[in-house]
C-alpha cells in the first residue's frame, strides 16, 4: 500500500490517543476496560486505511473491534475513518502483529480477520506470510476455545499456501468459499484491496477456520 509521508503524523497521533492507543502492552488482558463492556473483541491484521473495520463496527454495534496496522501513515488514514464515523467501539494500534502475545493474553479475542494480507510470494519469505504456522500459533494462544480465524483474499497462491498450512496445524474449516461475491452476502463488508480487485474481475476467497 503505497502513502505519502505525513510529517504530522505523530501530532496526530498524540492527539487521537484514544483511537490509536499508545503502549499496546501495558492494555494486555484489559482491553475490555478500555472499551468498558464485556463484548467480544475482534481483531483485524494489517488494517489499512480502515474501510473495512470501521464497516464492521457500523454493522456490530456490540462486539469491539481492535485493528492492527503497522504503517504510521495508513493507521492515520484508518483513525480519520474510525473519527468521520463516530464508532465507539473500535480502536487500532500502530503495532506489528508479529507478536500478538505481547499484546493480548491468552483467550482473549474472539475473532482474528486477515484481509488481503501481503502474500510475499518468494519462498524465502515464506515466514513472513500472516498465515504461517509461527503466525497460527500466536492466533490459537490469543483466540478463545471455538475463536475463528477469518481470510480473506484475490491472491490464489496465498490463500492454496493457507490452505495447506492451516491443514498441516490441524485447524478446522468452517467456511472455503472460493468465490466470495458470487454469494452476493450483504453482511460481507468490502476492503478498501476487496473492491480494488474486484472491480478488475478478480475472484475472491474467504476461509473460516477454527483450531
Ligand atoms: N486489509 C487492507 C485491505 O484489504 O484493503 C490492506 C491490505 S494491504 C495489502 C496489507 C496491510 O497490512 C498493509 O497496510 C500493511 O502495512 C499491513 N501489514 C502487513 N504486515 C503487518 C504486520 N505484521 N502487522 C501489522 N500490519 C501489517
Amino acid at each position: 500500500m503505497r502513502q505519502r509521508h505525513k510529517p504530522w503524523a505523530d501530532d496526530f497521533l498524540k492527539e487521537n490517543s484514544h483511537i490509536v492507543i499508545p503502549e499496546s502492552n501495558l492494555q494486555k488482558g484489559k482491553w475490555k476496560e478500555l472499551f468498558g463492556n464485556s463484548n467480544p473483541i475482534h481483531v483485524e491484521i494489517g488494517t489499512g486505511k480502515g474501510q473495512f473495520i470501521t464497516g464492521m463496527a457500523e454493522q456490530f454495534p456490540n462486539i469491539n473491534f481492535i485493528g492492527i496496522e503497522v504503517v504510521k501513515s495508513i493507521v492515520v488514514n484508518a483513525a480519520q475513518k474510525v473519527i468521520e464515523s463516530g464508532q465507539k467501539n473500535i480502536i487500532l494500534l500502530n503495532e506489528d502483529a508479529n507478536d500478538l502475545r505481547e499484546f493480548f493474553a491468552e483467550h482473549e479475542i474472539a475473532t482474528i480477520y486477515l484481509n488481503f494480507s501481503d502474500p510475499w510470494p518468494k519462498n524465502r519469505h515464506e515466514k513472513r506470510r500472516l498465515t504461517y504456522h509461527t503466525f497460527l500459533e500466536q492466533y490459537k494462544n490469543v483466540l478463545m476455545t471455538n475463536g475463528e480465524l477469518i481470510f480473506k483474499t484475490d491472491n490464489q497462491g496465498l490463500f492454496e499456501y493457507s490452505l495447506v498450512s492451516f491443514s498441516k496445524f490441524g485447524m478446522n474449516f468452517e467456511e472455503v468459499n472460493l468465490d466470495l461475491h458470487k454469494l452476493h452476502d450483504p453482511e460481507n463488508i468490502m476492503t478498501e484491496y476487496e473492491e480494488k480487485f474486484s472491480a478488475k474481475g478478480q475472484r475472491i476467497y474467504r476461509s473460516r477456520v477454527t483450531f
